[in-house]
């Protein structure tokens, strides 16, 4: 995969963040929140790409077991049956879910 340059934009508060991929998850947080931007394109950005926000949603669950690899849930608004991150921290649940996010991407791409 060729390394590309693309600028995320809130449309809310024009908040910028310059990233180097051109597929796949990544975390964004603005202004507004937190939110995971979805990035569908080619390997290059000569092909262009699709860039989709959604809302992230991180809930403190701490249940009551031994071990605390479930203590954080990570998931996008709306859609909490599909892809769901899981970790000790909210860092680590958010890292689990975009793991989630490309692995179902690539999936795809298979198919
Ligand atoms: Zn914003």
């Amino acid at each position: 995969m060729s390394v590309g340059y693309l600028t995320l934009t809130c449309h809310r508060c024009d908040f910028q963040k310059e990233v180097t991929r051109v597929r796949g998850a990544q975390r964004f947080s603005c202004n507004c929140g937190d939110f995971v931007t979805i990035i569908d394109g080619n390997d290059d950005l000569r092909g262009g790409c699709t860039v989709t926000y959604k809302r992230l949603v991180t809930e403190n669950i701490v249940p009551p077991i031994p071990v605390r690899q479930f203590d954080w849930r990570a998931h996008l608004d709306g859609e909490e049956g599909r892809s769901m991150g899981w970790g000790s921290t909210r860092h680590d649940a958010i890292l689990d879910l975009l793991c989630e996010i490309e692995s179902r991407m690539d999936a795809c791409v298979v198919a």
